[in-house]
């Protein structure tokens, strides 16, 4: 356990701050950490009665690529994971889900950032219309459980989340 001496907020953004602090170690030395600090990430694994899963597809500056992913977003203040999950899920494929279920929980990057994301499996859909904010140019497509797999083993779809909520929903089915 390490004790905080102080925490300066060096950069404020609409998804994260970042954060410089000091800490003391055990052994009394002065230890620094630059951090983000981010509220936390909703992820959501629509599956419908015939077992297709619901990916989206966009543009990833950071990597630029586009990139297939489960719908996701940000848990927004005052939100649980799952009311989150149930907004995300409406807003970018306008599907909504009477059946839902935690699937995993993790911690994408924990050696310089706090976000942790939920994945949920939201079970008997129903359409509706997708509202995605100005930003969000997506593509919705259905997948069977089989080319997601082959896609994840060629290295075409390398989103974490995408595929540590795979493999998750692969061992709950076994
Ligand atoms: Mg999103």
């Amino acid at each position: 356990m390490k004790k905080l001496i102080s925490r300066k907020v060096i950069l404020k953004t609409p998804i994260f701050q970042v954060s410089d602090n000091w800490l003391l170690d055990p052994e009394g030395h002065k230890i620094r950490r630059i951090l983000v600090e981010h509220g936390g990430s909703t992820v959501v694994m629509p599956v419908d009665s015939e077992g297709r899963i619901c990916l989206v597809r966009q543009y990833r500056y950071p990597v630029r690529a586009y990139l297939w992913e489960l719908p996701a977003g940000m848990v927004d203040t005052g939100e649980t994971p799952l009311q989150a999950a149930k907004r995300e899920l409406a807003e970018e494929t306008g599907l909504r889900a009477s059946k839902w279920r935690k699937l995993i929980e993790f911690f994408p990057s924990p050696g310089f950032q706090q976000e942790k994301m939920t994945v949920f499996l939201a079970q008997e859909l129903k359409p509706g219309p997708a509202r995605p904010t100005d930003d969000e140019h997506l593509v919705v497509k259905w997948f069977t459980p089989d080319w997601i797999r082959r896609q994840i083993e060629r290295g075409k779809i390398c989103d974490a989340k995408t595929i540590i909520g795979m493999y998750a929903y692969e061992h709950l089915r076994k």
